[in-house]
């Protein structure tokens, strides 16, 4: 059962990103289909992979694949151990006395 439960992990990383649909763009939209703006971004991970893992709107923050859903997924697990300790760090800086 050990596999289902990374399956749902994987999932729950994907599902905090809030990627709609599976459409692919090799190069980042044009437009964003959300809000209709034309400043797209290409969003790197450090640590997980060299170039953009997927494109997001400088605008509202909708978010387009690049890569399969699978892929996608496979390198957000290899980032998520840094969102992990960034998290931590955001956690220390709330706990500090005014
Ligand atoms: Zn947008």
């Amino acid at each position: 059962m050990a596999g289902t439960e990374e399956q749902s992990r994987h999932n729950e990383i994907f599902e905090k990103l809030e990627f709609r649909g599976t459409k692919r763009f090799k190069e980042a939209p044009k437009e964003c289909n959300c809000c209709g703006c034309t400043d797209i971004v290409g969003i790197e991970l450090i640590g997980a992979k060299k170039g953009v893992l997927y494109w997001e709107c400088s605008r509202c923050q909708e978010k387009y694949l690049r890569y399969t859903k699978v892929t996608t997924i496979k390198y957000l697990k290899i980032a998520s151990e840094l969102w992990i300790d960034l998290g931590g760090l955001e956690n220390i800086c709330e706990e500090l006395p005014n």
